[in-house]
């Protein structure tokens, strides 16, 4: 067991702690935290580390796609979602697969090197499941299905395991759970949508779901027409005549295919206006933003104030480097913190941290917490009086991990 008193402990999941100390066993495991006055003296004798500056919990990104990696600075942005997906694609298609595969292990590195503990995966081609379960990254695996045409896509979804047994082989740790999710709601066909998060819930598990991400997703589901409709025709040759759409906002379809739950991320909502927000407050739905990916495809932000409003909690993601400068999760509360200074930093830290942690399920991680096994970080400078602020301020300067979870993976 060892020792660390630092100037302040940020907690995740409450106020921080002014010269505040933190016991941790072998393993990672918090065994004691609060104002050092009090902690040291518990534990006298064991070792001591000081820190000049803040301790917090390792962070949890709660959606990522890993596989994209390759694309960093590769797709600009600023012309809306369905220009990006197409100019993705075009990119994409001209990568080789051994690039694909490096920077896929570049971005598990980088998420280790800037202090995540946690991850919320949404993955096709499960490129960073053994590279993840590596770096001791717990977290949730979304393995997405997309398709509007219902029996190509249930095929899809029956073949699922066996591409896991191929790509993936044995799983590597029950840290990562797996759960089949679909893409959008304008991209999945309803009925596989419905099946889909009635089998997670069914096994315990979370789904995720882009949810009110962009205009053009808001005018197809709602009118049948815009940029996706002619995308559809465009790109995937399908008759305008054999489109189906609801004929309903994002938000009350997904509360008509049961998206709008506890279990299920419901991410971005950039695009959700204020009394679509309330529905999901009432759902008691999860929530995860990517402030800095819809700056860079729609130059436009989540309606923070109005989630708030609504008494929603979000966590936060950073999407994909096809549409973000770093994996760094912390800089997604840096820019909402910008952007959006009545937001008190220790509740943009906490969104960093255990609002990310209880989106994935989990208990363990995001806070420091008798029990839990967050890992922590620490960033070193003078914390001034509200050390969630310095921690924001100083999103560029080094982190250095003080615990990791001391997992053994295969
Ligand atoms: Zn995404």
């Amino acid at each position: 067991m060892r020792l660390v008193h630092t100037d302040a402990l940020v907690l995740g999941d409450g106020a921080p702690i002014l010269d505040g100390a933190v016991a941790i066993g072998d393993r990672g495991e918090i065994l004691d935290s609060g104002g050092a006055g009090e902690v040291l003296p518990r534990h006298a004798g064991a070792p001591i580390e000081r820190v000049r500056g803040a301790v917090l919990p390792g962070l949890v990104n709660a959606h990522t796609h890993l596989e994209l990696s390759a694309l960093r600075g590769r797709v600009p942005g600023g012309s809306g979602f369905v220009p990006w997906v197409e100019q993705m694609i075009g990119v994409r298609s001209e990568l080789r697969p051994e690039d694909d595969a490096a920077a896929v292990e570049r971005a598990v590195d980088e998420l280790v090197s800037c202090g995540t503990v946690a991850v919320g995966e949404v993955t096709n081609s499960l490129a960073a499941v053994r590279a993840l379960a590596r770096a001791g990254i717990v977290g949730c695996v979304f393995h997405e299905v997309f398709g509007v045409e219902r029996e190509p896509l249930e095929r899809r979804v029956a073949g699922l395991q066996a591409m896991v047994a191929e790509r993936v082989g044995t799983w590597p740790t029950a840290d990562l759970a797996y759960s089949a999710t679909p893409h959008t709601l304008y991209t999945t066909h309803p009925d596989v949508v419905r099946r889909l998060l009635a089998a997670a819930r069914e096994r315990g598990s979370r789904a995720s779901v882009h949810v009110a991400e962009h205009p053009a997703e808001r005018r197809f589901l709602e009118k049948g027409d815009g940029p996706v409709a002619e995308w559809y025709e465009a790109r995937l040759k399908l008759r305008r005549d054999l489109l189906e759409w609801p004929g309903e906002s994002p938000i009350a379809f997904a509360d008509a295919l049961g998206a709008l739950a506890p279990d299920v991320l419901a991410v971005h909502l950039t695009d959700a206006l204020p009394a679509e927000l309330d529905l999901v407050a009432r759902r008691g739905a999860t929530v995860v933003l990517c402030p800095r990916s819809n700056l860079h495809i729609e130059t436009r932000l989540p309606p923070l104030l109005a989630l708030r409003a609504a008494g929603i909690a979000p966590a936060l993601g950073t999407d994909s480097l096809a549409s973000n400068a770093s994996l760094d999760v912390l800089a997604e509360a840096r820019a909402l913190h910008d952007r959006f200074p009545a937001v008190p930093a220790s509740d943009l830290v906490g969104m960093a941290t255990w609002a990310g942690a209880r989106a994935l399920g989990r208990t363990d991680v995001g806070r420091i917490a008798r029990g839990a096994r967050p890992g922590l970080i620490a960033i070193e400078g003078d914390v001034g009086a509200d050390p969630c602020a310095f921690v924001l301020k100083n999103v560029r300067a080094p982190r250095r991990w003080i615990s990791r979870r001391g997992e053994t993976v295969s």
